[in-house]
């Protein structure tokens, strides 16, 4: 067994919306295909990956840099020695040969894309769901079908205050139970007037959390926290820099709910720095990261052994990035509920087609690899990249 070619595009995800720090006018992705000599049923089996949104696409790092050392690697190196098969763990290693240690930002998007593949086929290769094969390697990972998720929206558009209230009420008819909305992109009074707009139309049993996008400094922050203390948020997240690890202590010390972070940390060093200076509660607090964007699940599975060492619950874990990776993940290791886009960053987010949401739950796919080619608007992507 062994790899025969590694391709990559690029796909455009734009949309007209904007969080407080960015647009998406010009987003981009990269997918990527890591395709083996196995032939079964006369099918190639071929593994899938994809970054997650918000980091744009990473061609020239993966035609450059990762895809040629994984060509170059003596077959054998990838290869687990007591099963004979592609390893996604070896395929990590060769990728990131001769990458100096820390500097992470766009490299760790680019490696997620490799290693979203590389697990894909891993689960392709044992004729096994992802979550499964999961659950049958790592002894913290259990079989489970379905798993909870939260509708993020609520971004900034011309639509008003109206456009919110319409696009949360949609979430929870298709049976979200948990929705979030930006805040931090509008004056403070603004965004309070825009919390309780939703929150008088949301059902009493529907949890709100708000994002700022890391945009606000730290008195900003701040003011925020003092203001949305009495709304009983779900959390407040990323109130201030990602990295501002005395600014989180300094709110947590301030602001009695749940504060949430983590999506802008693209590596397991990141985390350990913000585990251990960020000043965050351990029973309390929740964090974000992407497979999609910090390294792929190969680093995820670090940062749940930091989480360990730490002190953390799975449970405080909610997966940015919407998408099929994060979801098998959330099922897995019994996370907290995974966010989800409903409509928004075609053709990456969202889950496999015909899954509804059931009392803030949904149901994984039963093939074998993530499952992406159970999404209909990816499936072009993907074939194009097979030929
Ligand atoms: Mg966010």
């Amino acid at each position: 067994m062994r790899l025969v070619d590694a391709r990559e595009t690029t796909v455009s995800i734009a949309s007209n919306m904007h969080n407080a720090a960015i647009s998406f006018a010009r987003m981009t992705v990269s997918v990527a295909a890591l395709v083996t000599d196995e032939v079964r049923n006369g099918r190639r089996i071929i593994g899938y990956g994809f970054n997650s949104n918000g980091r744009y696409a990473q061609g020239g790092i993966l035609r450059e840099r990762l895809i040629p050392r994984i060509l170059e690697s003596p077959a054998e190196s990838l290869l687990d020695p007591d099963s004979g098969v592609l390893d996604p763990l070896r395929i990590w290693d060769a990728a990131m040969r001769d990458e100096k240690p820390g500097g992470h930002g766009e490299r760790a998007v680019a490696m997620a894309v490799v290693d979203m593949a590389a697990w894909d086929l891993a689960a392709k290769l044992a004729g096994l769901p992802l979550h499964v094969l999961l659950a049958e390697r790592f002894p913290n990972a259990v079989r489970a079908d379905s798993a909870m998720v939260y509708a993020a929206g609520g971004y900034y558009s011309d639509g008003g205050v109206e456009a919110v209230q319409r696009e949360l009420l949609d979430y929870t008819d298709m049976g979200y139970r948990a929705v979030k909305i930006k805040v931090g992109g509008e004056p403070l009074d603004d965004d309070i007037r825009r919390i309780e707009a939703v929150r008088n139309v949301l059902p009493d049993d529907v949890t709100l959390a708000v994002d700022a996008n890391a945009r606000l400094d730290l008195d900003r922050a701040l003011d925020y926290a003092e203001r949305l203390e009495p709304y009983g948020l779900a959390w407040f997240e990323e109130p201030c820099g990602p990295l501002d690890y005395a600014g989180f202590t300094r709110l947590a010390a301030s602001y009695e709910p749940p504060l949430a972070t983590g999506e802008n940390l693209l590596s397991a060093d990141d985390f350990r720095n913000l585990l251990r200076y960020g000043g965050l509660r351990s029973e309390r607090d929740i964090l974000q990261p992407d497979p999609g964007l910090c390294y792929g699940l190969t680093e995820f599975l670090r940062i749940l052994d930091l989480l360990q060492e730490h002190g953390w619950s799975p449970q405080q874990v909610c997966l940015h990035g919407g998408h099929q990776l994060s979801l098998a993940l959330t099922a897995a290791f019994g996370l907290g509920p995974c966010e989800s886009y409903p409509g928004l960053f075609a053709p990456i987010g969202g889950f496999a087609d015909g899954f509804p949401i059931e009392g803030g739950r949904i149901g994984l796919p039963d093939v074998p690899g993530i499952g992406l080619e159970l999404k209909g608007s990816l499936v072009p992507v993907l074939k194009a990249l097979a030929v």
